[in-house]
């Protein structure tokens, strides 16, 4: 039986945990909160007082925390030294490439095998066992992160080495951010024209203007009938969520010199709607801002 440490219980991370009991692992799990870790032992993980107490005999250890100071902290604190250093350490919180590469660093200089390996999908995917996992690590230890994330994953992908899991991860989200709002855009200014939205999703998704964000996530209610459009914005991919993802990308774009018009003006309309108090919205919920309809959401 594998020993797993799980950090990190939350909207992502409890259902990741809960996985991995389902396959018949050991889960020692922790979570500040008192509340995720009632949910994890409910869910057949063994709840735990301490991060270090978790890790003591893990022969895995998976994160799943808010952001980079989070993830720095707790494994240059708790984590490295405290579990055995046979353990393999998995990052899959989304945190910024120079803070993966920089715990890689901490990892690797005591001994441990370490992989960034942050998800797509969200809460409904970490609860089915349906994530993607992009992976950054040394191509040595890539099967056995590969074995150690299945219970998890659809699918598992190595990037390349340490932060390159990170990089993929927001170079993903910035496409995604990017093609929301070009969607919610022409669907506004379709409306506007007299073109029913629900014909345009009809010829859009068989034309150029395809993307994931059209064909699987329509903004207007109607023609995907699993997109947050259809239930007034609710759960998804959190408007902040989505914020906090541009913001890395931006940063990183900011460090690499790279030019990133596009993802700047994503950033700056996805902040506006955060700031108008939408920040817990699906990132689809954009478009009733580009309408002038923000009325619209309940
Ligand atoms: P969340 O806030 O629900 O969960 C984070 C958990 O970490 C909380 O329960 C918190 O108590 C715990 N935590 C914080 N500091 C801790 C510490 N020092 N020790 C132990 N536990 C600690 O967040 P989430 O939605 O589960 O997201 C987690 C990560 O996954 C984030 O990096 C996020 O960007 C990423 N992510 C989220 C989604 C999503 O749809 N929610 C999708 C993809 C990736």
């Amino acid at each position: 039986m594998t020993r797993i440490a799980f950090i990190g219980l939350g909207n992502m991370g409890g259902g990741m945990a809960a996985n991995q009991a389902k396959a018949g692992h050991r889960v020692a799990a922790f979570d500040l909160s008192q509340a995720a870790l009632e949910r994890a032992e409910a869910a057949g993980c063994v709840p735990t007082a301490s991060v270090t107490e978790a890790v003591r005999d893990a022969d895995i250890v998976i994160t799943m925390l808010p952001a980079g100071p989070h993830v720095l902290k707790v494994y240059s604190e708790q984590i490295i030294g405290a579990a055995p250093s046979s353990a393999l350490l998995l990052d899959c919180s989304t945190i910024d490439v120079e803070t993966a590469r920089r715990v890689a660093t901490l990892a690797r200089d005591a001994g441990y095998a370490f992989a960034d390996a942050p998800v797509s999908g969200g809460t409904v995917a970490a609860d089915a066992g349906t994530l993607a996992f992009m992976v950054g690590c040394d191509e040595g230890d890539f099967a056995r992160i590969e074995a150690a994330l299945e219970p998890m994953s659809r699918a598992t992908m190595r990037a390349g080495d340490h932060g390159a899991g990170q990089a993929a991860k927001i170079c993903n989200n910035m496409i995604l951010g990017i093609t929301m709002i070009g969607t919610c855009e022409a669907v506004a200014l379709a409306e506007k024209l007299g073109l029913d939205p629900v014909k345009f999703f009809d010829i859009a998704s068989k034309s150029s203007g395809q993307s994931w964000s059209v064909s699987s996530y329509y903004p207007w209610p109607g023609p995907v009938p699993t997109a947050p459009s259809n239930r007034d914005y609710q759960g998804g991919f959190a408007t902040a969520m989505m914020l906090k993802d541009l913001k890395l990308a931006q940063e990183a774009a900011a460090k690499a010199g790279a030019t990133t018009p596009m993802g700047a003006q994503a950033e700056a309309l996805y902040a506006l709607f955060d700031g108008l108090g939408h920040g817990g919205r699906d990132f689809s919920a954009m478009l009733q801002m580009l309408r002038g309809r923000l009325d619209a959401l309940s």
